[in-house]
């Protein structure tokens, strides 16, 4: 059976016109998908039930142990963590953002290792951002900045930018440029009309040379900046100051490099100031497919998009102090409970080290880096391929992924509603 118009669970594209071949339960086709989406929807590593490790062995658990083991782990500890969140469906992490409450533990989701400074900016000056239809339509410039799209987003510039047909653009194809920014030649800035290349750690000083050409203090610009001779420099503005509607994207290469978030209130009031000219917008490059849905959840029901500690009996948000990576650091908490992502493949050695001392238990399909840290691993479904769910695209656009066929595992959030069941009986009225 051939399902028509199914959306991609794996970068924050979601692209949305995937016909997916299905057999039973499985996958056996995939039409219009990149390599990551033929991997994601093709994959045959699922982890066939609940295990949980005595020693250096792992044993089989059913679903009701392996959910009150959980659930008792977290009412014992003094200071959970519930971390993860960005490879599930906005139900989930409902779910989870009021067990966090209930328990008095810190939430986190993984913009805590990547766009958390571009939230932090947007927090301090705003975000003159737009959706992904507004730039497919109607942008003549875009920049790609301190990110990769062609390895990492594969489709964003054939559904969104450079291949991508435009209402308002008579040949879209010609008439958008391509400006990529970045440390090294990467794929994408192979096919670019304009590649800047930068000193590491140079984005701030190159931002702020092209926010003072642009605002007619060109004469203040050195000869070099971070690598970046003047004349490109002056060539740059040019090109952002005669385009029609202009969009910059950028990535971790901005946001994890020195200066974090300060480089992206940079690159906003950049975005501002060429606003005075002409049209022009800033988005982030969201990497797992419902990350943005983790910063939108948390916001609706705590106030904060990530790092929401309810140790006080109210939400706190103090990024820096409030971070998963942080309170690993500081060997703060007592268990831990990650939700669809693998911190044991992206965290510091000494967060893992921890993790693996306390008891971490983690809710995902498949075995994974973090594994090997964890005391008992909860398999479930896979919201987009046999579990439906919602999510946002990196845009901001709330999509409803759809389940391809029936599930023999329970979801995300059918396993959080039973913790939090019984810690619920626990805690009482
Ligand atoms: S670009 Fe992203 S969402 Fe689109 S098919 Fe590839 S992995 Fe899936």
């Amino acid at each position: 059976m051939k399902v028509e118009d199914v959306i991609c669970p794996f970068c924050g594209c979601l692209c949305d016109d995937l016909v997916v071949e299905v057999e039973g339960e499985r996958v056996i086709g995939v039409e219009n998908g990149c390599t990551l989406a033929q991997e994601k929807f093709m994959g045959d590593h699922r982890l066939g039930h609940p295990i949980r490790r005595t020693g250096k062995e792992w044993t089989p658990v059913s679903y009701d142990e392996a959910i009150e083991t959980a659930a008792r782990v977290l009412l014992e500890a003094d200071r959970p963590l519930l971390y993860g969140w960005s490879g599930t469906q906005g139900e989930a992490q409902s779910v989870g953002v009021h067990l966090a409450e209930l328990l008095g533990a810190v939430i986190d989701n993984t913009s805590t290792v990547c766009h958390g400074p571009s939230i932090m900016a947007i927090q301090e000056v705003g975000h003159p951002g737009c959706t992904l239809g507004q730039v497919k339509n109607r942008a003549d410039l875009l920049i790609y900045w301190g990110c990769n799209p062609i390895d990492a987003h594969p489709r964003h510039m054939s559904r969104y930018t450079t291949y991508a047909d435009g209402f308002f653009l008579k040949d879209a194809f010609r008439d958008r440029k391509v400006i990529v920014v970045d440390i090294r030649e990467t794929e994408s800035s192979n096919i670019a009309d304009e590649f800047i290349r930068i000193d590491p750690g140079g984005d701030y000083e190159v931002l702020s040379a092209l926010r003072a050409i642009v605002r007619g203090k060109g004469a203040l610009v050195p000869a070099s900046v971070s690598g970046v001779s003047r004349e490109q420099l002056f060539r740059v503005a040019d090109l952002c100051k005669a385009a029609r509607f202009g969009a910059i994207f950028f990535g971790l290469g901005l946001t994890m490099s020195p200066g974090k978030q300060k480089n992206i209130r940079n690159a906003i009031e950049l975005t501002e100031e060429l606003n005075r000219h002409t049209k022009f917008t800033i988005s982030p490059m969201r990497g797992h497919w419902n990350v943005y849905g983790s910063n939108e959840v948390f916001t609706w029901i705590s106030g904060y998009p990530y790092a929401v500690d309810f140790a006080r009996g109210i939400a706190f948000y103090n990024p820096g102090e409030t971070t998963a990576v942080d309170i690993l650091k500081r060997g703060e908490c007592d268990a831990c409970l990650v939700v669809a992502s693998d911190p044991g493949a992206h965290f510091p050695r000494d967060c893992c080290a921890h993790l693996a001392s306390i008891p971490t238990i983690q809710i995902d399909p498949h075995v994974n880096a973090t594994t090997h840290l964890s005391h008992l691993q909860i398999p479930v479904a896979v919201t987009g391929i046999d579990a439906e769910g919602t999510a946002y695209r990196m845009d901001g656009v709330p999509i409803r992924t759809r389940s391809l066929f029936p599930s023999r595992y329970p979801t995300d959030t059918e396993i959080l509603e039973r913790i939090y069941a019984i810690v619920a009986r626990e805690k009482g009225p």
